[in-house]
């Protein structure tokens, strides 16, 4: 009898279930544990944060997309594995011992040791803390009726990542609704980012659509920005030329950078920002039985010699290979290198606009506006179904 233990139900994880459960012999026993009793679809967490979406739409239990015959579904979290015991610690449940292991335990939000990050802005790593953004924003949206105080009507969004740009997109449909809801002046978003250029993964021409929308939505794009501490009041930064500036604000958003799980260094894995590098097959070379996947892992792109950017669609995609390697394993055959086809990248900008880069048969077709949009929809819906079922897809599906 084999072992499977799979580690979180993100895109990674439930996927990995999923295939293993179609191809894995009769007396594999797979369990999939997760801290949560609900898949939540991260990528659009931002929507939650900016009060655009609800959690409702965007998550499912997790036993209603697996196959429960072939997968034991377990709410535990997990705080250390054994490597060398091969077997998993939790904090409420007994250990668990495994002969293959699949890792997904996603990512978390980096604050790169920046002074007042911790105490005074707000992370979007989860439900709680998305939820936690938008309580904040319209707490102090509602205050200033009785405060007067512009702070409560200044929100702050640091870094200008593909996060930090999706959420930017949001809040111009946000803010409205909200100023309108508490018959404020009108609330001030600006957003501070260090690179002079921004969303390197676009071309120039798409980048710049995506700088003109914000800024003539009144988003206060500062880029060539350094931040340098987060205060209780707001944001001390220098500019290019050196000079030290404060944007003053009682709602500030860090979206600077994500690192993988914090159990991946606590386990002692060999890890940089918390992810492990994987072999071609997706393994890691000191422990083959061990598959990291997802935003715990470093796939690196033989052609950049760099690792892959982590994706729910590049999770997806490891997932599958993973399983298939398992299953090799077990049956003693060959394994798969993974070899990854990226669909291309696409950012909204708000519920109705975008932009789009994508790869189909090896061709991009780049596109902005209301089709990339719908790309983005269709890209959402897409991995829904590719971590549940039809029936989970067309309730949460927006197309
Ligand atoms: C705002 C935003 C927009 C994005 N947009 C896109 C996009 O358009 N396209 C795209 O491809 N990617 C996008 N991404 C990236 C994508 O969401 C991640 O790359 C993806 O979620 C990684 O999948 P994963 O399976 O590795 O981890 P996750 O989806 O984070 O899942 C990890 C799972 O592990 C569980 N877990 C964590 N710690 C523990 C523990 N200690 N014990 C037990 N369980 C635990 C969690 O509950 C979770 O279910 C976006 C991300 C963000 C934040």
């Amino acid at each position: 009898m084999t072992h499977i233990l799979i580690l979180g139900a993100g895109y990674a994880g439930i996927r990995s279930a999923k295939k293993l459960s179609k191809l894995v012999p009769g007396d594999t026993t797979i369990d999939l544990v997760d801290k949560n009793t609900d898949h939540v679809e991260k990528m659009s967490l931002h929507e939650i944060a900016a009060g655009t979406s609800t959690v409702k739409s965007m998550s499912f239990p997790i036993k209603d997309s697996i196959n429960t015959d072939k997968v034991n579904f377990i709410q535990a979290t997990v705080t250390k594995i054994n490597k060398d015991e091969k077997t998993v610690s939790f904090s409420d449940h007994e250990d668990m011992s495994y002969d293959y292991l699949i890792i997904g335990l996603g990512f978390r939000s980096e604050n790169f040791g920046l002074p007042g990050a911790d105490e005074f802005s707000l992370v979007l790593q989860d439900i709680p803390t998305a939820e936690k953004i938008f309580e904040t924003i319209e707490k102090n949206v509602a205050n200033y009726k009785t405060s007067n105080d512009p702070k409560d009507l200044n929100i702050v969004v640091c870094g200008a990542g593909f996060t930090g740009v999706e959420i930017l997109g949001e809040l111009i449909d946000s803010t409205k609704k909200l100023q309108e809801k508490y018959g404020t002046p009108e609330i001030n978003v600006t957003c501070l980012e260090m690179a002079t250029r921004i969303l390197p993964m676009f071309d120039e021409e798409l980048a710049d659509y995506a700088v003109e929308y914000l800024k003539k939505n009144n988003i206060n794009l500062k880029t060539g920005s350094k931040i340098k501490e987060i205060q209780k009041d707001g944001v001390l930064y220098d500019d290019t030329e050196g000079n030290e500036h404060k944007d003053e604000a009682n709602t500030i958003i860090w979206t600077v950078g994500v690192s993988g799980s914090d159990v991946m260094t606590e386990s002692g894995f060999d890890v940089k920002r918390n992810r492990a590098v994987v072999t071609d097959y997706l393994n890691l070379e000191s422990n083959p039985e061990i598959y990291v996947l997802g935003d715990v892992s470093a796939s690196m792109d033989p052609e950049s010699n760099r690792p892959y950017p982590t994706t729910a669609q590049l999770a997806i995609a490891q997932a599958d290979v993973a399983a298939k390697n398992i299953v090799a394993s077990i049956k003693n055959t060959n394994p798969e290198k993974f070899v990854y086809k990226s669909l291309g990248t696409i950012a909204s900008l708000g519920q109705h606009t975008g932009i789009a880069d994508m790869i189909i048969g090896g061709r991009h077709f780049k596109t902005k506006g209301g089709m990339a949009a719908h790309a983005k929809n269709f890209s959402k819906d897409k991995s829904i179904l590719e971590v549940s079922n039809l029936k989970i897809a067309l309730a949460k599906g927006k197309l």
